[in-house]
């Protein structure tokens, strides 16, 4: 027997499975039928492998009936294929990887497992987590659940597709410069991006490896509170994340914002704008103030270098981080070259998409002598600017609210001739990746298309759970 799980959250699941009304089994056989059922029309998945997430399920199952606890015993989360999940592909939507299967967890992976996590499948993405949209995939492109003419967003778009469209209960992204929020955003869910340090990023494919964090991509702030608590915390893989202890996320879900101090950046209210987009986060915005919060304007001045800088830094990292795959060490290798000289070549020539090798050839650029004061060292210092921003707006106020982007979804197509437009479009999220603060994608309506919108709730580093509150609260006050 099978459940339905197509609205199911990780706490529905959870207490359905303590009370004994169903089992990990049933909730798995019920994924694996909606998987069947919708995602031959929206593409979210690159693999599934349903044997393997029965026999977890069972297993799950034998140890609650031995009375073994697991705050997420039996819950099945999809996986972005960029993250490494012990006997899976790991992909990175990339050819020049098709063939890898991950010898090891990553941590974050690691710790939902000692959870008692399951993991059904590997979700699609924008190649090396290098897009909006998931167009750039270098295997198919994932489809938005609200309408399949439109993208999902990305580059965690196969994530963001499979919970909205009650194919995965709850998923994991990574957020370079928006990739958990935007497709959060676009597909009608909740992202919470960590302050950077917060997860530790042990056995994630680096793309930026100062701007990366992986997050998760759920139906409600709720299911975000549980899955952070359970990765968050330092790890000693990974030298940037912090010794600081993780609060309970949980409790610090009031329901209110009493007390509360919320900026709206004056700077995220721009012309040029959806004016649909506009209306609905301002509406928002007033929700939050009936519901006890003092709103005040604040300003970001730097706003407006941050894409010209989070695309120098995040490619400057990239065409170094990608190095690494050359046919040597990794999947897939070029027959019948000449020499190893000839292999790297064309392996790589063969191996990369188009956008992952204008990345790396502006990267290398940024950093060439003679270029490398002129763009890398100035985007660092510009880099300090726009941290400053929030640091001294967050001595105003508690958190932000802003819009996640300044559009709704793209039709699929759309922006895939103009990188430059397709990039400007994440003129909201890349900031707080630069800052390193951590920011959250609450769905806040939808326009006229029926196309929804995302709230964010931009916190201070390490104020986690201050924005899960407030998103929480808004959360609560429009359901
Ligand atoms: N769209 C941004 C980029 O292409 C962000 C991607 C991400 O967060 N991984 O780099």
């Amino acid at each position: 027997m099978s459940f339905n799980v197509r609205n199911m959250t990780v706490h529905e699941a959870l207490s359905l499975m303590e009370r004994r009304e169903c089992t990990s089994e049933q909730i798995i056989r019920g994924l694996l039928d909606e998987i069947r059922a919708v995602d031959g029309r929206i593409d979210a998945y690159l693999m599934v492998n349903e044997d393997d997430a029965i026999n977890q399920a069972k297993a799950a199952d034998r140890a609650r009936a031995e009375g073994k606890k697991g705050k997420l015993l039996g819950v099945p989360i999809a996986v972005k294929d960029i993250l490494n999940v012990r006997g899976q592909q790991c992909t990175c939507a990339s050819r020049i990887l098709s063939g890898y299967v991950s010898p090891y967890d990553a941590t974050a992976v690691a710790r939902l497992r000692s959870e008692g996590a399951v993991f059904v499948g590997r979700t699609n993405l924008d190649e090396f987590a290098m897009g909006s949209t998931t167009e750039n995939s270098g295997f198919k492109v994932t489809k938005n659940p609200r309408n399949t003419d439109y993208v999902p967003g990305g580059s965690s778009g196969g994530s963001a597709a499979a919970v909205a469209g009650g194919e995965a209960i709850a998923a994991l992204g990574t957020d370079t410069g928006g990739s958990v929020r935007l497709p959060a955003a676009f597909c009608g869910c909740v992202g919470l991006k960590p302050s950077y340090g917060r997860i530790s990023r042990y056995g994630l494919t680096a793309y930026a490896s100062s701007l990366d964090q992986i997050g998760p991509i759920t139906k409600d702030v709720t299911d975000a509170a549980v899955l952070l608590g359970t990765m968050a915390g330092w790890d000693e893989m990974d030298s940037t994340s912090v010794k600081i202890p993780v609060p309970d996320y949980m409790a610090g879900l009031s329901g209110d914002l009493k007390n509360m101090k919320l900026g709206l950046p004056r700077e995220y209210f721009v012309k040029g704008m959806d004016p649909e987009v506009e209306k609905i986060v301002r509406a928002a915005v007033a929700k939050c103030r009936a519901l006890g919060a003092e709103i005040v304007d604040v300003s970001l001045p730097h706003t407006e270098y941050a894409v010209s800088t989070y695309y120098i830094i995040a490619t400057a990292e990239a065409s170094a981080n990608l190095a690494r795959f050359d046919g040597v060490r990794y999947g897939f290798r070029i027959k019948g070259a000449s020499d190893p000289i000839d292999m790297y070549g064309k392996t790589r020539a063969a191996g990369f998409g188009p956008e992952v090798k204008r990345r790396i050839i502006l990267g290398t650029y940024v950093l060439s002598s003679g270029y490398y004061d002129a763009y890398y060292l100035s985007a660092q210092k510009v880099r300090t600017l726009i941290r400053r921003d929030f640091e001294n707006v967050f001595k105003q106020c508690d958190a932000l609210l802003a819009p996640v982007s300044p559009t709704v979804a793209y039709r699929i197509g759309e922006k895939t001739g103009d990188p430059l437009q397709m990039y400007l479009g994440d003129i909201f999220t890349v900031t707080a990746n630069l800052a390193g603060i951590c920011g959250l994608s609450v769905p806040c309506g939808v326009n006229k298309e029926g196309l929804p919108v995302g709230l964010q709730v931009l916190g201070p580093a390490f104020g986690e759970e201050k924005i899960l509150r407030i998103g929480h609260a808004y959360e609560s006050a429009s359901t």
